[in-house]
């Protein structure tokens, strides 16, 4: 193993070469652009580094699958898969970059672009990890599997047709997430699940255009209807108003609420970072730990309706529409929410009120005492000396669709500083990181393939 973690070491400079040349490679998939040849860069670097690799396709127009695997001649009953995109979110807006937002320009210990973090990074540091095992031993200690997909960054679409599709092909005994944070304290988070999520909108039209708003008297104001429809959604808690919507919730096990207690979380750092004097229903300590892995939500994303520019404008608005992500958790399917939420609308007199749903997703979790998660926690404490576990990211992810359909555990870890500034303009990777992790995920391959 110490020559293995050596090797990495010996090789950072060609690590951060092939992530430049990555994150050089445009891959918007929001934009179409880069797309294809983006994948063939991926799939030849997975060449490049022994890595036998093909790349799958569903249909026309749906971005591909870079798929690797090697299999492990010592041992070939154990599969661990990575997954992992090769898509990025848009770079803009231009002019907050301090360079290129695809040059890969290293400062210090940073290295620059989009995709350098999210999910290039990560990537590469799997790659070079898989590397170094067939580098030193002519082999890899358990099979590996790579499934990099194309299309993440606009919400993974398609990625349960593949894996429905290629279940055979993608089968295996563990997931390794495509992201994972490393906290301000260098410490990595074990990423356990991920909620669900169900996004509507609702829209009332009443009249065919807008009108003085002196008619208010006698013409209907859409507005006033969505605020009062949206009124029983919920109540000034935050708890969720619509019958049954919590019907298959399940509480936190006592497992859970021990690795909860022991999630740290600044609150007093936390306000700051967001201008807020205090939390929804004044939450505090767990309870706050508690909502954020465990609470279903039904978010505002957007509300508008008549005349939003600046000064007056006396108008009666035609028309207005509402967006509204609701965060879903273990147990909760997204079509049954909908059919509950349209039912709450039409016994509540809202029948006017028109439901367009754009994106469900289911939540998932892996068990705590899964001995994956274990075999992580080891390589985590060996290769950064302390983790944290963290029950569930209160953000969503296609992770039910890899415990579903491949039924196997899924855990999340990796390099991503947690202040990389993914998603937006000077994205950065830290290189100290890259090459933790790199020798992290080493280890967690050492480990899972010697333990049941
Ligand atoms: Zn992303």
């Amino acid at each position: 193993m110490n020559q293995i973690l050596k090797h990495v070491d010996k090789n950072i400079n060609r690590l951060i070469k092939d992530l430049q040349i990555l994150i050089r490679q445009p891959s918007v998939s929001a934009k179409n652009q880069g797309i294809e040849e983006c994948a063939k860069l991926v799939s030849n670097t997975l060449k490049k580094s022994g890595i036998p690799s093909e790349i799958l396709r569903l249909k026309k127009g749906v971005a591909p699958i870079v798929f690797g695997h090697v299999r492990s001649k010592k041992n070939p009953n154990k599969t661990l898969l990575f997954y992992n995109h090769y898509d990025v979110q848009p770079v803009e807006p231009l002019e907050l970059w301090e360079d290129d937002p695809f040059s890969g320009k290293i400062r210090g210990n940073k290295i620059f672009g989009r995709g350098s973090a999210d999910d290039k990074g990560e990537l590469i540091t799997r790659i070079k990890a898989v590397e170094s095992f067939l580098k030193i031993t002519g082999d890899v200690p358990c099979n590996i599997k790579f499934v990099i997909e194309g299309e993440e960054e606009i919400g993974s679409t398609n990625i349960e047709a593949y894996l429905k599709r290629f279940r055979k092909k993608f089968s295996c005994d563990g997931v390794i997430w495509e992201f994972g944070y490393v906290d301000s304290k260098n410490r990595p988070i074990i990423g356990l699940g991920m909620k669900g999520l169900l996004y509507v909108e609702l829209s009332i039209k009443e009249s065919i255009r807008d009108a003085h708003s002196s008619l208010a008297v006698i013409i209907k104001n859409p507005a006033w209807r969505l605020v009062d429809a949206l009124k029983t959604l919920q109540d000034s808690s935050g708890k969720i108003l619509i019958k049954d919507w919590y019907r298959e919730v399940t509480p936190f096990s006592k497992s859970d609420l021990k690795l909860l207690g022991k999630e740290p979380f600044d609150e007093n750092s936390f306000k700051k970072e967001y201008g807020i004097k205090g939390f929804v229903n004044d939450k505090r300590g767990l309870e706050i730990k508690k909502a954020l892995a465990g609470d279903p939500t039904c978010n505002i994303a957007g509300l508008v309706s008549g005349y939003t520019l600046d000064g007056a404008k006396t108008v009666l608005p035609s028309s207005a529409l509402v967006k509204i992500d609701f965060r879903l958790v273990p147990n909760m399917d997204p079509k049954k929410q909908l059919a509950r939420l349209q039912k709450h609308l039409k016994q509540n007199g809202f029948s006017d009120v028109k439901i367009k749903m754009y994106h469900g997703e289911a939540a998932a979790r892996t068990n705590p005492s899964d001995p994956f998660v274990a075999q992580i926690k080891e390589a985590a404490r060996e290769s950064f000396g302390d983790f944290v576990v963290n029950v569930s990211n209160a953000g969503t992810g296609p992770m039910h669709s890899f415990v579903n359909v491949l039924g196997a555990p899924c855990v999340s870890i990796g390099s991503t500083y947690m202040f990389s500034r993914i998603h937006s303009p000077n994205e950065f990777a830290r290189i100290d990181l890259l090459r933790k992790t790199t020798k992290c995920i080493c280890l967690i391959m050492d480990k899972f393939s010697k333990h049941d």
